[in-house]
């Protein structure tokens, strides 16, 4: 009987289900679920995703469907199960298909950019021409050199001969040209990195933890670890240590970070631990050639260590036996756009999908992962002391209300103090503050005028190095005033503190010091961020400002003072998980002191020093802080007890999209879930905190669940059906983790 070969298709345009469309004879053996190819959508070419093959009886089809017009590379860019996990994606964070294939496959994928080829010259066997050493001296002398170096870079040969000599011995077919692949692998460049090469032997608590995850290995089950481990404790040589026997046994590893900071040190790190393994590195400020030989590397490669980003969750490794997920309690793991998926969960499903082993790491673990550990079946390992029992940091706390007014600006003065005596022994200081720019509220002395960014409800941050004002959220900018645009004062004020002024009143303090800083301001450079890193390490910089890109992660022993200049930040905000992100954010900060030979010290900066929060960051009291919070959740039924969904309801025009969130939606969304009161709970429309954003009015509306799967189902159809405005837009955030 014959049969028709018919393809599912994901498309590369705004479509929420995949498309069918027949084989042509020649392809049927080349296109596989994966494979890239070329199709019409209407008339315009369009490409997509195979996601899945059927063998269907020409009868059957009781209308024509059209063909795939062509293949982009001869085989599948990802695995079938690659493509159960996009799905997963597009339902658990109720988003479109379109939307995930968009994020999973990256343009420079879909771009098929060139490979990267070196040019060699092959010496001709047997030498088939010979030159007269009294003509053509340099010619003879070429033939003569290649001889010697019968397969040459070609750059090397030019270097010494000229392209005319060249293309004479090519054309007398003495040498000709060959290509070699070369596969262009992150961060080998040498002057970006100093390996340290000095072996260790894992301490008796750190082998307890690898016994432990081993016996999940051995089992080749779905299984999920939680190492709590101080700051400072070996979490990376635990997590080196199973690398290596995971690459042994011929599996492959994802090893996922929260901040692209952190990944110079760690790529590094295992490099030099397990020598001659090729560590390769995906995050999205790589080169297009890494990032398209990275991702060719996992699909034709097997053991391989794969470090980066939470979009690393979507690359085609083979044999994916373990994921590890450092960092596991940072926020930054959660995608802020559309598919709005937590790298951390991804990778627990992904792990789940592969049968592997997921090992979640953190001195800080996030209040979901501990309730996991106690309610569900993650295994909980520890690390309680710093290695070679070095103690944690001792924490100053310093109560800014009572320090004298302008003595040395935002500086206590027993940081100040304590600064001094560490400069004095040649020791380094880290110093932490959560804002960029350098003054962070600009206003008029004689009117109440603040400047605001006029398409966003926040105030504008005066930026010292640009000269601008400059918003955070829409990256607007304007050129600073010379007098109040509403009452014409020239007294403008600039209040408030971020990282540029902290930089410029230490190096101002101490002249002979050097200053450096690290915010999203410096980030923006490529590569640069890693040199200053570079120069700390290596003692050319004696002070590090930073925002929290240097907060967690970052090992440097010779730090032994570490100033956190406003410990009340995130206090501050209407946020359920405000105390677990100030806790996390301290204990994490201080952890950067101390790591080596000589004791470290801390110096927390508060207006509310007797806040609870605080006392347990000071003494990093980890149990007390989660059994504390976890009866806090329990008491107001937040998460872990109950999943929260965000809906943001945003548009252009104030009043229309007032009135579609608080009658037309609302009351829509209450008949969705009218018979499931029980599981679920829906509260609001209520205005944003930040109203406006990029012009756009905002309003939410919070739904709380015990039954996460049911409603992200129902939320999905209820987002398809809703009719929306034009002009207004609809996004949902499921487990949401930011409420601006
Ligand atoms: P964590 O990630 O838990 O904060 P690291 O893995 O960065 O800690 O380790 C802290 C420091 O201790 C690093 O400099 C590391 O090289 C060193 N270290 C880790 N394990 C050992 C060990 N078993 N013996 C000696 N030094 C170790
Ligand atoms: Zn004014
Ligand atoms: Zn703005």
């Amino acid at each position: 009987m014959a049969v028709v070969f018919v393809a599912e298709v994901l498309v590369f345009a705004p479509i929420d289900r995949p498309l069918k469309y027949t084989i042509p004879e020649a392809l049927c053996s080349a296109i596989l679920p994966g494979s890239l190819v070329h199709i019409t959508v209407g008339k315009v070419k369009k490409m997509g995703l195979v996601c899945r093959i059927h063998h269907i009886d020409p009868q059957s089809l009781t209308y024509t469907l059209k063909s795939i017009i062509s293949m982009i590379y001869d085989i599948p860019i990802t695995h079938e199960i690659l493509i159960q996990f996009y799905f997963w994606i597009a339902k658990y964070y109720v988003c479109d298909l379109f939307s995930v294939i968009d994020t999973a496959i990256p343009n420079v994928i879909r771009k098929n950019i060139p490979l990267k080829l070196i040019p060699y010259l092959q010496l001709s066997t047997p030498v088939c021409t010979s030159i007269d050493p009294k003509k053509c001296p340099k010619q003879y002398e070429a033939l003569e050199f290649l001889k010697q170096n019968p397969y040459l870079l070609k750059n090397k040969f030019l270097e010494r001969f000229s392209r005319n000599i060249l293309d004479t011995l090519l054309q007398r077919n003495a040498v000709y040209e060959t290509f070699q692949r070369e596969e262009r692998i992150a961060y080998t460049r040498s002057d970006l990195i100093h390996p340290q090469h000095h072996p260790i032997q894992l301490t008796a608590e750190q082998w307890q933890v690898v016994h432990s995850v081993n016996e999940s290995l051995d089992q080749r089950t779905f299984n999920v670890h939680l190492l709590h481990g101080v700051t400072g404790s070996g979490k990376t040589e635990v997590y080196i240590k199973l690398i290596e026997r995971v690459i042994r046994e011929g599996g492959s590893v994802l090893y996922l970070l929260p901040e692209l900071a952190l990944t110079a040190q760690i790529v590094e790190k295992i490099r030099s631990r397990l020598e001659g393994l090729t560590v390769w590195v995906w995050h999205s400020s790589l080169s297009d050639g890494e990032r398209r030989d990275t991702w060719f590397g996992a699909l034709n490669h097997t053991a391989t260590v794969i470090v980066g980003a939470r979009s690393a969750l979507f690359l085609p490794l083979n044999h994916l036996r373990l994921i590890i997920v450092d960092e596991e309690h940072e926020f930054a793991y959660k995608q802020n756009e559309t598919p709005r998926y937590h790298g951390r969960d991804a990778a627990i499903y992904r792990a789940k999908l592969h049968g592997a082993t997921c090992l979640l790491g953190s001195a800080t673990p996030s209040v979901e992962s501990i309730f996991n550990t106690r309610f569900k079946n993650y295994k909980l390992e520890t690390l309680p002391h710093r290695i070679d029992h070095r103690p944690l940091p001792l924490v100053h706390i310093v109560d800014m209300r009572y320090e004298p007014q302008g003595h040395y600006g935002v500086l206590s003065r027993l940081l100040v103090e304590k600064m001094k005596t560490c400069l004095e022994k040649k020791e380094q200081i880290i110093l932490f503050l959560n804002r960029r720019g350098y003054a962070t509220t600009i206003l008029c002395k004689s009117c109440d005028f603040i400047a605001s960014c006029p398409h966003c409800s926040v105030p504008l941050t005066f930026h010292k190095t640009i000269r601008q004002f400059l918003c955070h959220f829409c990256s607007y900018q304007e050129q600073p005033h010379t007098q109040c645009p509403q009452c014409g004062s020239p007294e403008i004020f600039y209040r408030g503190i971020g990282t540029q002024k902290i930089e410029q009143i230490t190096q101002n303090l101490f002249l002979n010091a050097c200053v450096a800083r690290i915010d999203s301001d410096v980030m923006g450079k490529k590569h640069k961020f890693i040199h200053i890193l570079n120069d700390f390490r290596s003692g050319k910089i004696d002070i590090l400002v930073g925002t929290q890109m240097i907060a967690k992660g970052l090992d440097f022993p010779n730090v032994t003072l570490v100033g956190l200049i406003n410990a009340d930040g995130a206090l501050n905000q209407q946020d359920f998980r405000a105390n677990e992100k100030t806790f996390q954010l301290l204990v994490q900060v201080a952890g950067r002191s101390g790591r080596g030979d000589h004791g470290g010290e801390v110096v927390l900066q508060t207006h509310i020093p007797n806040n609870e929060t605080i006392f347990l960051a000071k003494n990093a009291d980890f149990n007390a802080f989660i059994d504390r919070e976890l009866s806090l959740r329990q008491h107001f039924a937040y998460p872990p007890y109950r999943h929260i969904i965000h809906c943001n309801i945003s548009g252009t025009h104030l009043e229309a999209t007032e009135v579609f969130a608080k009658e037309s939606f609302i009351k829509q969304l209450r008949e969705v879930f009218a018979e499931d009161t029980l599981h679920t709970e829906i509260r609001g429309p209520m205005t944003s905190p930040i109203e406006k954003i990029q012009d756009r009015y905002r309003y939410f509306v919070l739904i709380f669940t015990r039954n996460i799967s049911k409603t992200c189902k129902k939320i999905y159809d209820f987002s398809h059906q809703i009719h929306i405005p034009q002009g207004i837009f609809l996004s949902i955030d499921v487990d949401a983790l930011d409420f601006v």
